[in-house]
């Protein structure tokens, strides 16, 4: 018998990424059903069931009632992602939430990095200075977002506090790089294997967080070098679903950084840049639809870091659009963006002062 019914897509989470996959949902013939807890912010368009994500058998329970199960945070257990019939599959996943399995995958794929080393003890990390020159990055291998679980190196004698700092767990400690610029590039890959591309984007960021991110960023050359890594990457790894990598410019060459297996803040400008917006590109992958346009116009997108502004102040704006996830304010935290035409100049560079996302 034929099931007519809409393939049911459950999202491990139901934060603000969950959330505008949710609205991009409604559009396509597909159900969304989150796992998270009561109040998260995808709450506002979509059903989230109360589920620990640190627990295999809640997310297998979960998974029970859905077609596929895609994520919206790379930081999730691996052990509660075997057996999913899960898209991107949980070695893209496993790669991905590991800075020092996700650096090594990079070379094996022939792309280049900041000069890394592993870092298990102290004496490692003193070791490691030698290789990576100083200054240097300390990243925990795991669980770093936004800039967390970084602590930077200027002389060899920071070595015992930076180790402390990061509680002496599992690192790589990464040579920093002098960038002209920080890219990303996202992709779509759909489950025949037909690959999408976005133009690259170019990424601000302050305190470890991202501000803003101005797309396109205009070099054809770079263009093309960073969607033969995403290839690379893509095909390798099987992968289906939006894959976003963050690279640096050095010397008029790319170098990742790291990569999302999900969608991504630096993309959020597509949902109206684009014909097609990362979030309805990365449903129509895992669901196996064709994948939609990725034709776009000059777009940016500040990020809302702490508060949200008030209503009366963004509706001045016509060209201006607001994106409020419904979060309680508080510091540091990513409450929402807003997205501007890139010839809406004195808007952005009046919103750039008020959110503090200043070049
Ligand atoms: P990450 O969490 O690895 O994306 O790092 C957050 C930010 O720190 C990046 O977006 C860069 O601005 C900066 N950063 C990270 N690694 C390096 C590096 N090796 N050299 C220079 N800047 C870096």
């Amino acid at each position: 018998m034929i099931n007519r019914d809409k393939p049911r897509i459950g999202i491990l989470g139901a934060g603000q990424l969950a959330l505008m996959l949710a609205q991009a949902s409604k559009t396509l013939d597909v159900a969304i059903v989150c796992a998270g807890q009561p109040g998260d912010c995808a709450e506002q368009v979509a059903t989230v069931m109360p589920v620990d994500l640190d627990d295999a058998a809640e997310v297998g329970a979960f998974a029970a009632q859905v077609d596929l199960v895609t994520i919206e945070s790379e930081n999730i257990h691996a052990d509660v992602l075997g057996g999913l019939h899960l898209y991107p599959n949980a070695r893209a996943v496993a790669i991905a939430q590991d800075r020092l399995l996700e650096k090594r995958f990079f070379h094996e794929c022939g792309i280049g990095t900041a000069p890394f080393a592993a870092v298990d003890s102290l004496d490692d990390l003193n070791n490691a200075m030698a290789l990576t020159g100083l200054p240097a990055i300390l990243k925990t291998r795991r669980m770093g977002y936004d800039g967390k679980g970084q602590v930077r190196l200027r002389r060899p004698e920071d070595a015992a506090s930076a180790w402390a700092e990061v509680g002496g767990v599992p690192c790589i400690l990464e040579g920093m790089v002098s960038f002209e610029a920080e890219v990303s590039l996202i992709a779509a890959r759909g489950r025949t294997g037909k690959i999408v591309f976005y133009p690259l984007i170019e990424n601000h960021h302050r305190d470890g967080i991202l501000r803003i991110s101005i797309a396109p960023f205009v070099d054809t050359t770079l263009q093309h070098e960073a969607e033969s890594y995403l290839v690379n990457l893509l095909e390798r790894l099987e992968y289906v679903g939006v894959l976003a990598v963050e690279l640096f410019v050095v010397n008029g060459k790319l170098l990742a950084n790291e990569m999302a297996p999900r969608v991504h803040n630096s993309g959020h400008w597509t949902i109206e840049g684009s014909e097609t917006s990362q979030f309805e590109n990365h449903l129509r992958a895992i669901a196996g639809m064709e994948l939609g346009s990725t034709q776009s116009r000059p777009t940016v997108m500040l990020n809302c870091i702490g508060t949200m502004p008030m209503e009366e102040e963004t509706a001045a704006f016509p060209g201006l659009f607001r994106h409020d996830y419904g979060k309680e304010a508080r510091p540091g935290r990513k409450v929402g963006h807003l997205t501007f035409p890139a010839t809406e100049r004195k808007a952005i560079a009046e919103w750039q002062h008020r959110l503090h996302a200043d070049l």
